[in-house]
């Protein structure tokens, strides 16, 4: 695929694909597991299979929730593996595989496995003969020290910015911070579902949380704490319940539905009273990131998984938040895919947006291509954020950095070749996509 790809977009794509490896990227969004957990697994190449990306692509194709067990076992979901049953010899899973894999191998998520695997050992393509060859090469690399081996060594990552994944979004402080800086999210303070989810955040606290304005003081607390860490943004995911609409804050309303709250009277997260108590805790969310100096990500594109709705996915219901809030910045997760172009209107007219390309290098290869060639002639290039992996296994996140290069490659040839930009002029576009921009956003300068 690399080959074929430096073909068809030519030297110029290639030369700068070498240049752009370079360049110390900063990766604005993994979900890498931790390596001690990576320890315990026995991975091989179709346990990468289970992986939410790549699962729902076979789901999506029509395979069943016992061939998708069959194949990957158990060791490649995200919870602790625990040894049900021992695994199949790898042939017989492979020859349930093989026809699920020539329906799903030209998708961005295969692609990123291939080209990972590809990149860190050295394996061509994934078929009966090299499936076992990748395995024994994935064991082999389930060793300490493998991480840095490949971010810093093979990908040339500088900083990964770790997105918390526990209950509640804290950030846990066993990570390798040679590698790795974590994102805390401010979900728990801004989603409340239940009374209940209340009472744990007070047993937390050990103390009552009595009115919104208490719950805002936490989240002032938490933002200014978690600067003075170092730490790079907040993230908030609220596009996986409901549309970016957030309204004009009614700060009464939201006091009234809180203390009903609290009473035990609440109709949820979902109902109409639950929109307006989340549009003022998010209102608030914004206020504490910004007065700590922190910018926000936002998560604006799609959801993952199977027959998720496309409903969070548009940009242009938070424009309301973002001309309220000009001094905040708002880091656009998945660039609100697949409305790219409607996102790039506001970044475009927005100094506090900026489009962060995480995931969408591998969830589109093509639209990426096609933004970048429509952004960069649309939008300051310092508002781009060019790569965040969002994936949980180390090497194919250095399969996506390569597929990102390409595509950032593919793009700027297109524009060497109009005669809009010359060699060196692409050269300092990609080097900002990749790290310039995220240095100053994050704080790495
Ligand atoms: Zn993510």
């Amino acid at each position: 695929m690399a080959d074929a790809r430096a073909g068809r977009a030519g030297g110029a794509a290639s030369a700068l694909v070498a240049a752009f490896a370079r360049i110390p990227t900063i990766n604005g969004h993994t979900h890498v597991i931790p390596e001690a957990d990576r320890l315990k697994r026995d991975l091989d190449a179709l346990s990468y299979f289970a992986h939410p990306y790549c699962a729902a692509d076979l789901q999506s194709a029509g395979m069943d929730d016992e061939t998708l067990r069959f194949v990957t076992g158990d060791q490649g979901t995200l919870d602790a593996p625990v040894i049900r049953q021992p695994l199949a010899p790898l042939a017989e899973r492979w020859a349930r595989f093989e026809p699920w894999w020539h329906r799903v191998r030209h998708t961005g998520f295969s692609q990123c496995l291939v080209e990972g695997w590809r990149a860190a050992y050295g394996v061509s393509g994934l078929d009966a003969s090299t499936v076992g060859q990748i395995s024994d090469a994935i064991r082999a690399g389930r060793r300490p020290g493998h991480y840095a081996e490949v971010l810093k060594g093979m990908a040339n990552i500088r900083i990964s910015l770790m997105q918390m994944g526990g209950p509640f979004g804290e950030p846990i402080d066993d990570i390798d911070a040679t590698l790795f800086v974590p994102v805390p999210r401010l979900n728990r303070l801004t989603m409340l579902r239940s009374r209940d989810d209340l009472t744990d955040l007070e047993r937390e606290y050990g103390e009552e949380v009595d009115s919104v304005e208490a719950l805002a003081a936490r989240m002032a607390e938490r933002c200014a704490t978690w600067k003075a860490k170092g730490l790079p943004e907040v993230k908030l995911s609220q596009s996986y319940h409901r549309a970016m609409d957030f309204g004009e804050p009614d700060h009464d309303a939201a006091r009234t539905i809180f203390e009903g709250l609290r009473a035990g009277r609440y109709d949820g997260l979902d109902s109409p009273a639950g929109k307006v108590l989340e549009d003022v805790l998010v209102f608030h969310a914004v206020r504490s990131a910004t007065a700590a100096g922190l910018p926000l990500q936002f998560h604006v594109g799609p959801r993952a998984g199977t027959y998720g709705t496309l409903e969070g996915t548009s940009l242009a219901p938070m424009a309301r938040l973002v001309r309220a809030h000009r001094d905040a910045r708002f880091d656009i997760s998945h660039s609100g895919f697949p409305y790219f172009t409607e996102a790039a209107v506001l970044a475009k007219t927005c100094a506090n947006v900026f489009l962060n390309l995480s995931w969408m290098h591998i969830y589109s290869p093509e639209g990426s291509v096609r933004a970048l060639r429509e952004w960069l002639r649309m939008v300051p290039v310092n508002k781009v954020i060019g790569f965040g992996d969002d994936l949980y296994w180390v090497d194919t996140i250095l399969g996506h950095l390569v597929m990102a290069r390409q595509n950032v490659a593919e793009a700027l040839a297109g524009m060497m070749a109009d005669g809009l930009v010359g060699e060196n002029e692409a050269m300092a576009i990609g080097r900002a996509l990749f790290h310039d921009n995220p240095a100053a956003l994050y704080g790495y300068d």
